[in-house]
This record gives structure tokens, C-alpha cells and sequence, in this order.
């Protein structure tokens, strides 16, 4: 009888009207409530979320009553495996089954993978390159299309001294982009066109969404967390880059509706990663011990188009209703007036953050930082540039502090009026030297000089060393 009455209802929707023209088809705008989200992470691997955010989304979740879903761009196939034998695809099916169990366990059902290559690499223009960013980020784009945020969560665009793996900045990148293009109809068009049957292949009949706010995260050595083995040594030359820059959440609480903490709650989710640091969580869950998850939940801000304080809730000044596409125009990518500048990386992320409006995450570290191994081999990508109308005579020369050798071949470089000429430097550090250290190049020009780079790097050696 129901099966009747809705056969009927859909042919009806059909039928002409009184007057002889048909009615409107029902409402797309309203989407799938199945797969409707307030949050949508995107992150990298499987397990990107566990230690970092995992807090957060467990009080989202279960005592604010969001719901979540998750883009994951890669299945994590070049990682390690601590607790069987499988590499590479076979190690990328087990560790996808592993974050469905414990996005299950936080109460998320729909995650999805986008199938990019993991990516060994701390280059985020590496693992662009590796994943196939165009495709990638269609993927994404139709993924928020179809799940329709209001908040988007991810990892922080920028290069860190910490874990700073490429595939993270790379996910943040995509992420921060899709942000800005999901709402704009002009943007991978095939996905919003209402299908037609008569063509081969259809387009796809979503609608353009724009989401209100973008939330970062990072594994940078300031946000602490259970991966850190040994405590880092904070930077000497400023204070800890997180403080002020979005709002925290203390995994210490304890959740309501489930009486037990955040932190707890926390470990056991990164107990199903077994192939990764489960293990960790594991053991914190037997020994009834969660010090290793009590560390605050650090989220940074990225942009609102809401409103909302930087350090206020996440979802402050959010609104129930779609907000129209951000129009605003992309800023002009502009030309750095400086003569020397970082190359690679640190260049891309200036000329992203920009053209993205988000040039407070470039303030929050003003002068670029990593993070090596005692003893290792600096490889860093400079760009000398001659901005003025006649050719120059340039010279390149660093500083650097006692012990750390410099293998570069600096030159006088003739350079024409516009023209770049790229340089890489090599630096080794001191076996026997850990802590914080600042690495400057001068630019000059008979004998002034007229432009100067700075690369504050934490050296750490691993635990077990001597
Ligand atoms: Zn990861």
C-alpha cells in the first residue's frame, strides 16, 4: 500500500497541471541529508586526525551533536607498518580499513578516499605533484558539493619545524582551495549542471556550496601531542606560534553523555591504527593512563566569512542557512619587492596565502623555520631576483653559526633587469649540536647589502642517540 501511494506521488509530480504545463521537479537545493555535514575534515592519511584533533571531534561530535565526514586523499601506502608485514597497496587497504574503524568508533560514517599516492617527502610541491592536484582537488570540490560544511578542518598550510610532512601541507593546500571554488559555479562546472540523458556522459547535478569558516591543525613541535618522544626545545627566538591563533579544547574534560574524557576517548580512537601508532593508544587504554592525549586541542583560524572571534568556539557566528559564493576577487599575484628571497616551498606558500586572503597564517611565522636531524645535510632553495630596470652585479654570501659548514658555490651573478637566477645552498649542521639555530644570506651589491634571508632551524637528534 505505501509502495502504491508513493508510486503515485512521483507520478503525479509529472502529471500537467490544470493549465497543461507540468510542475516543477522537487528541490535539489535541499541535497541528500545522508551525507549532510557540519565538519568536514580533510586530511592526508589514514590516522592524520588521532592525537591532533581526534579530542576536538569526539566533544563535536558526541556532546554538540555535529555531524562529521572525512576526506582522506591518500590510503597512506608509502608509510611504515609496526604491526605486519604489508607495504605499499596491500599496507594502503589496511590502513584504510583501520581509520573506517575509527572514524566508526567517533560515530562517522562517511569517509572518503580519494586514492592520491602517499608521498615520502616534506616538500608540499612535491606531493602536489605526486597526488595529481588537479584531480585531486576536483575530488574534493565535489566532496564538500555533496556533503555541504559549514566548517571546513584540515591541516595547516604552512612549512613547520615538526612532523611537517608534504602530503599534510599538500592536503591543507587542496583543501584551502576547494574552500574557495565549491561555492563558485564557474568552478569544475560538470559537477553542478543538471544531468541530461540524452548525453553520454551526464553531468553530475550537485549544487554549488560555499562553507562559512576554515580551521587548521598542525604537528608542528609547538602543538606537542602523544608523537613526540622526546619534549622539543622551544624556539628561543619567539613565543609558541599557537597561542592566540584559534581556539583550544582541553581533551581533560570529560564527556557527558559518555563519562569519560576526551583524552580517553582520544586513545582508544588511535588504538584501531595498529599499523601505525595504535599501539600507543593501546596501551594507554589497558593501563588506564592517557597523559599521552591530555595535551590541548590547538585549532588555528584560518578565515571566517561569518564572523567570529579568532580564539572564540568554531562554530561561532556560523549561521543555519547557505551563504552566498565569497565573491571577493582573488588578489593579483603580486611581485615581492624583495631582492633575495626563500625559493620552493616558503615562495609558493607567500603567493598562496595571498591569493587565498589568508595572510595570517604567513604572520604567525613571520621568518620560515624547519626542523632537521643533528648532523643531516640542509638542502635550501633560494631566488635571486633583479627587480630594477638595468642589469646588476649581484653577490650571494651567508652567516652561519659556529660549527655548521657551508658547502654552497656562491658567485657574483650577472643578472638582466627582470630576470631570477635560482641558487641552492647546502649546509651541514654539527653532529654534536641540538637546539635552535638562525642561518642568514645577505645579498649584496658593491659591497652594500641590499637584501637578506633568514631559516631558523631546530636540530634534534632522535631518541637513543647519544
Ligand atoms: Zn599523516
Amino acid at each position: 500500500m505505501k509502495l502504491w501511494f508513493v508510486c503515485l506521488v512521483l507520478w503525479s509530480s509529472v502529471l500537467p497541471t490544470a493549465t497543461g504545463q507540468r510542475k516543477a521537479p522537487p528541490s535539489r537545493g535541499s541535497g541528500d541529508d545522508r551525507y549532510k555535514a557540519d565538519i568536514l575534515l580533510i586530511i592526508a592519511h589514514p590516522d592524520d586526525e588521532t592525537g591532533d584533533v581526534s579530542g576536538y571531534l569526539a566533544r563535536a561530535i558526541f556532546d554538540e551533536h555535529r555531524r562529521v565526514a572525512v576526506v582522506c586523499t591518500t590510503r597512506g601506502d608509502r608509510g611504515g607498518n609496526a604491526f605486519g608485514n604489508a607495504r605499499t597497496a596491500a599496507l594502503g587497504l589496511e590502513r584504510e580499513i583501520e581509520a573506517r574503524q575509527a572514524f566508526a568508533y567517533l560515530g562517522i560514517q562517511n569517509v572518503w578516499f580519494v586514492g592520491a599516492h602517499d608521498t615520502p617527502s616534506q616538500d608540499v610541491l612535491s606531493s602536489l605533484e605526486n597526488w595529481d592536484h588537479g584531480s585531486v582537488l576536483g575530488e574534493v570540490i565535489r566532496i564538500i558539493r555533496l556533503t555541504r560544511p559549514e566548517v571546513v578542518l584540515t591541516w595547516l598550510p604552512d612549512a613547520v619545524a615538526g612532523e611537517n610532512h608534504g602530503d599534510h601541507q599538500a592536503a591543507s593546500v587542496v583543501a584551502t582551495e576547494a574552500f574557495d571554488l565549491a561555492g563558485n559555479p564557474a568552478a569544475f562546472s560538470e559537477q553542478i549542471f543538471a544531468p541530461r540523458r540524452s548525453l553520454p556522459t551526464p553531468a553530475e547535478g550537485l549544487e554549488p556550496w560555499q562553507p562559512q569558516k576554515i580551521y587548521y591543525y598542525t604537528d608542528a613541535d609547538d602543538a606537542l601531542g602523544y608523537v613526540q618522544d622526546t619534549p622539543p626545545i622551544p624556539s628561543p627566538f619567539r613565543k609558541n606560534f599557537l597561542e592566540g591563533a584559534g581556539p583550544q579544547y582541553l581533551p581533560t574534560d570529560v564527556s557527558p553523555s559518555l563519562h569519560k574524557s576526551y583524552a580517553a576517548i582520544a586513545a582508544q580512537e588511535l588504538s584501531f591504527y595498529l599499523t601505525q601508532d595504535g599501539r600507543i593508544g593501546k596501551e594507554a587504554v589497558e593501563s588506564n593512563n592517557f597523559k599521552d592525549f591530555e595535551y590541548p586541542v590547538r585549532l588555528i583560524f584560518g578565515k571566517s566569512l561569518v564572523g567570529g572571534n579568532v580564539t572564540g568556539d568554531v562554530f561561532e557566528g556560523v549561521v543555519p542557512n547557505a551563504v552566498p559564493f565569497d565573491t571577493e576577487t582573488p588578489a593579483k599575484p603580486s611581485h615581492d619587492v624583495a631582492e633575495l628571497t626563500l625559493n620552493g616551498p616558503w615562495k609558493f606558500y607567500r603567493e598562496f596565502w595571498k591569493a587565498h586572503h589568508i595572510e595570517n597564517i604567513g604572520a604567525l611565522l613571520p621568518i620560515a623555520e624547519l626542523g632537521i636531524r643533528a648532523g643531516s645535510r640542509l638542502q635550501v632553495p633560494l631566488l635571486i631576483r633583479n627587480t630594477t630596470e638595468a642589469n646588476q652585479e649581484l653577490k650571494l654570501t651567508s652567516v652561519l653559526p659556529n660549527g655548521w659548514s657551508d658547502h654552497s658555490r656562491y658567485d657574483n651573478y650577472e643578472i638582466g633587469s627582470g630576470a631570477t637566477y635560482p641558487v641552492e645552498a647546502s649546509i651541514d649542521a654539527p653532529p654534536d649540536a641540538t637546539g635552535w639555530f638562525e642561518l642568514t644570506w645577505n645579498l649584496q651589491q658593491g659591497g652594500m647589502i641590499i637584501g637578506t634571508v633568514k631559516l631558523r632551524v631546530s636540530v634534534y637528534k632522535k631518541s637513543g642517540e647519544p
